[in-house]
């Protein structure tokens, strides 16, 4: 048993609903076996345990573990390509890279490189989009249950417009996910999810070999990319004669084990599509502009009751915080205003898309999440350099919502001192 003491800051019911912050301060989490099994004052959860281990995180904030949505494994090394669009990026800049992975050792590196970089930016939970090489699957999932993050990931496909040494077969897409799956698929804190790049790199027969994986083993998950930009949009619709959303739906891919990323630019009937078959969006703020892909119509995904969540796509991405992501967030839906499809946000509203409504997208909102009694204790704590200004910021801040407010516009990996996931802290990087 170990009690964590500290000011914790969360979402139990959702911002989007009306809900407040919830603020413990100088508060008090009893954990056994990695659940939080008390909730109450510090001074009366000492009392009710005399004598056990106390992790005092006073002098900071601390805040449920990052849920990243969507964040690609192969492209740490190629975060920071600015200046160019989508198609010629991936062209120029992440497939290259991606290729390399072919390596095994090469991948081996770089799946240290990512987890560690997930784990400093106070992300416990994350949907991977993996590699196109099996190898380079396998040891991201082994680095995974190494250090212990929630790690849920899979063989990317594609089987055309892509680089010859990226594209695979539809039956070899099928055997070698079908082995990951067995060999990773729920063990430890692993799951599989089937990942085609996007349509437009996926023939209708990959991606019914997709959907015929889906049902082949029970619980896995789907995830790719929808309406990311124009141009690409466009193209799917000449491929597939329909629209992006459909070209899954066809092959069987949505529905509550789905996550989509971007949809920058969906239809009104995508959005009902998406409701209906309760697939979820992950929302990649950077990644929309450093591409120059266009702006989320939060608003729009709000009126149809589709879920939605951050993502930070690293490498498009600028990086794997979460704090960013948020702050990118608030950003454009400021400057778009209701009139154009967005949607005011406050801090909580942030705190929510980068953890409970990220946790809830991924199907773990029973177990992770928010702080409350039940749930596992994944945890990041945020506790600035003495002196700095996010630091000054936080001593001064006049309420909990202020201080998150404040955490958002400021903090960046460099802030987050420690992670949990499950009670236990995450070790330092091999
Ligand atoms: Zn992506």
């Amino acid at each position: 048993m170990t009690l964590f003491r500290g000011t914790f800051l969360d979402t139990p019911r959702n911002p989007f609903s009306g809900a407040d912050l919830r603020s413990g301060e100088d508060l008090g989490l009893v954990v056994q076996d990695g659940v939080i099994t008390v909730r109450d004052a510090f001074a009366t959860v000492a009392a009710q345990h005399p004598g056990e281990e106390v992790v005092d995180l006073r002098g900071g904030l601390v805040l449920p573990g990052f849920v990243d949505t969507h964040v690609h494994f192969p492209q740490v090394r190629a975060i920071g390509g600015l200046g160019m669009p989508l198609l010629d990026w991936l062209e120029k800049c992440a497939l290259p890279e991606e290729a390399r992975l072919a390596d095994d050792a090469y991948a081996a590196t770089v799946a240290g490189e990512f987890v560690s970089g997930l784990a400093r930016a106070g992300t416990t939970t994350a949907l991977v989009f993996g590699s196109h090489f099996a190898g380079a699957v396998d040891a991201l999932f082994a680095e995974s249950a190494r250090v212990g993050l929630r790690v849920t990931s899979g063989l990317v496909l594609s089987d055309r417009i892509l680089r010859e040494d990226l594209l695979t077969t539809s039956e070899r897409a099928f055997t070698e996910g079908l082995e990951l799956a067995k060999r990773w698929h729920g063990v430890g804190r692993n799951r599989y999810a089937v990942t085609p790049r996007f349509s437009l790199s996926c023939t209708a027969p990959l991606l019914e070999s997709a959907g015929a994986l889906m049902r082949e083993i029970d619980g896995l998950w789907f995830t790719s990319h929808v309406n990311e930009n124009t141009e690409e949009v466009d193209a799917v619709r000449q491929l597939f004669g329909c629209d992006y959303t459909t070209s899954y739906e066809r092959a069987g891919l949505l529905g509550l084990h789905s996550v989509l990323a971007h949809n920058v630019h969906p239809t009104v009937p995508e959005l009902r599509l998406l409701a209906q078959t309760g697939t979820a969006v992950a929302h990649c703020p950077t990644s929309n502009a450093a591409l120059g892909s266009g702006s989320f119509p939060m608003g729009l995904h709000l009126q149809h009751g589709v879920r939605f969540a951050l993502g930070s796509d690293v490498g498009a991405g600028t990086g794997f915080s979460l704090f960013k992501e948020g702050l990118q967030a608030y950003f454009v839906q400021q400057l778009m205003g209701r009139r154009r499809g967005g949607h005011r946000l406050a801090a909580r509203h942030l705190l929510h898309l980068a953890t409970s409504a990220g946790a809830d997208a991924l199907g773990l909102g029973d177990v992770v999440g928010d702080f409350s009694v039940g749930k596992e204790l994944d945890a990041l704590w945020l506790r600035p350099a003495d002196g700095s200004t996010l630091d000054i910021a936080l001593k001064h801040a006049v309420s909990p919502e202020d201080a998150l407010a404040k955490a958002f516009a400021m903090a960046g990996p460099g802030d987050v001192a420690a992670t949990w996931v499950g009670g236990e802290r995450v070790p330092p990087a091999a």
